[in-house]
Order: structure tokens, then sequence, then C-alpha cells
């Protein structure tokens, strides 16, 4: 018998795949877990009915969610992952030898222990010694945390139930203050296409807090509209001003130093979006 998976994107629009077999279902303490084997796009983490990632794209969404900040400051040290708790994003902060530490702050500790079972080349960077691994929630460890993190990136789940405070002004404005002099912010801002509100509060309340606020794209087959956003807040760094030249090879498949300009080319309805020019 066919089994099918189907995602419901936003009311009204649905994406389908084939799934020859279900490796792990469990109700966690916050959310339906569920990692699927499919046709198409191989192992498939999904919670609460979302697709989180796939074996055949994550690539794209963990090289930009961590390089675009990460090659923009000029020596990041010490870096926090809020969410993320496959691990794809802590495997590409790890690419950067200037990375001492790198902090996980990620809610549902089964989503790691599972992601480790799992989809170890994806959850492989969390068992390095540079990776500190926190099982908490996000919101609160961000206020008990001032001035110490070069880079802090928001690998969330969608702006729902556990995941919606980390898409709120007061969020940002903790981060703000979670950073160093220099630092910066990088959140995933979802599919202008299905939530343009959403992609354009964010710019807005990220806007108000940073002197350098800027928005990139990435295209992710398995996301929603299959065109993803991401927002970045800066101190002082301009990500889509950097020297691109002195960007050094470090093994990726999407990013690449003449995508870094590109991505923050924006489409004229994304600018009408967010109110740029
Ligand atoms: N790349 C993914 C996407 O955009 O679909 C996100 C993947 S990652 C699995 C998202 C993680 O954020 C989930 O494991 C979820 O448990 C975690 N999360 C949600 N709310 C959180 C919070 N308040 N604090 C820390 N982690 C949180």
């Amino acid at each position: 018998m066919e089994m099918w998976l189907k995602e419901v994107q936003i009311d009204g629009a649905a994406m389908t795949y084939k799934v020859n077999k279900t490796i792990v279902t469990k109700k966690t303490r916050y959310q339906d877990l569920a990692i699927v084997d499919t046709d198409i796009f191989g192992k498939m983490l999904v919670l609460d009915g979302i697709v989180q990632l796939t074996e055949r794209d994550e690539f794209v969404y963990h090289e930009m969610i961590a390089h675009i900040p990460l090659f923009t400051h000029p020596n990041p040290r010490k870096v926090l992952v809020v969410g993320g708790g496959d691990g794809g994003t802590v495997r590409e902060v790890l690419k950067h030898p200037s990375v001492e530490n790198v902090v996980l702050c990620e809610i549902d500790g089964d989503v790691i222990d599972e992601c480790k079972k799992y989809l170890p080349q994806v959850s492989c960077g969390l068992n390095d010694k540079r990776c500190t691994i926190i099982v908490g929630d996000g919101i609160s460890y961000v206020k008990e945390h001032k001035n110490e993190y070069d880079v802090v990136i928001v690998d969330s789940t969608d702006p729902f139930s556990i995941a919606e405070g980390l898409f709120k002004g007061n969020f940002y404005r903790d981060i703000y203050e979670s950073l160093t002099d220099d630092g910066m912010l990088v959140a995933q801002t979802e599919s202008p296409f299905y939530l343009p509100d959403t992609v354009r509060k964010v710019f807005n309340d990220v806007k108000s807090i940073f002197p350098i606020t800027k928005l990139f794209m990435a295209a992710i087959p398995t996301y929603p509209g299959g065109y993803w956003s991401f927002t970045i807040g800066s101190k002082k760094y301009d990500p889509s001003n950097v020297d691109i030249d002195s960007i050094p090879e470090i093994g990726t498949k999407y990013y690449t130093r003449e995508l870094h300009k590109a991505c923050f080319v924006l489409p004229k309805f994304i600018r009408d979006i967010i109110g740029e020019q």
C-alpha cells in the first residue's frame, strides 16, 4: 500500500511526499515528532505535521543561516543557536575555525536525541567538543545572557505555539543585549508568498532595534513556497557589503562568495513587503 505524507502548508495549500518507511513517531512534551523515509527527499524530520528538514535539501537552509553571518563577522568566536535541535546549523557553524564555542539552546530534548539516532550526517556537530547543548527555552536563555555572543542564530519552528515568542520584538531586543558590541542576529523568517505579514513584521521589529537590517533569500524545495527569507540585524557589519574575495572555501554545496552578495538582491514584491526601495 502506498503511503503519502501531506503537509498542510497554509489553509488551502498542501505538499505531499511518498513515504517508504516510518522510522519513528513520538509525542514529546512539546510536539508530535516523526522521522520518515521518503522516495524523493530521503529521511525527513516532521514536527506537528510540518517538514523541518530533509536529507536531500537541508544543506541550503543550514549553509545560508550559518555562513552569511559568520562570513560577515570578522572574528566570530562565540555563537548561540536558538532551536536547531537537529544540529544542521551547528554542523555548519563549526566549519569556521575562529569559533571557539557554539551553544545550542533547544526546548525539546527529544528532537536532539532522535536526530542523533536517525540523522547522524545532520546532527554530527552536536558531538563536537566545541558544542554546548542546553535543553531549555531560548526566550529565557537569551534574557539571562548579556554582551556574550558574536552571532545569535534563531533556527526555529514556525511562529506558532512554543516558537511564537521567537518572532516577537521583545525577543529581538533581548538578543541585542546578549550580543557583543559588534554582534549580529540572523533568524529564519518564513515565506514571503505565504506569510508576508510575518516577514514584514520581523523586518520592522529588527530594524527598530539594530542599526543595520537586511533580508536575504534562499531556494529550499521542501519549505512552503520554495523561496525562503532570513533576516539579519547587525550592530556594526553590513552583511550585503563584505569583501567576498577574502572568503575562503570551506566545503559547501549551496553557499558561494558570489551568492553571499546575490542573496541580498530582492525581487520587487519582497522589497515592497519590507518597505525597502
Ligand atoms: N529549519 C527548520 C525550519 O525552519 O523548519 C527549523 C528546524 S529546528 C528542528 C526548530 C526547533 O526549534 C525545533 O526543534 C523546536 O523544538 C525548537 N524550538 C521551538 N521553540 C523554541 C523555543 N522557544 N526555544 C528553543 N527552541 C525552540
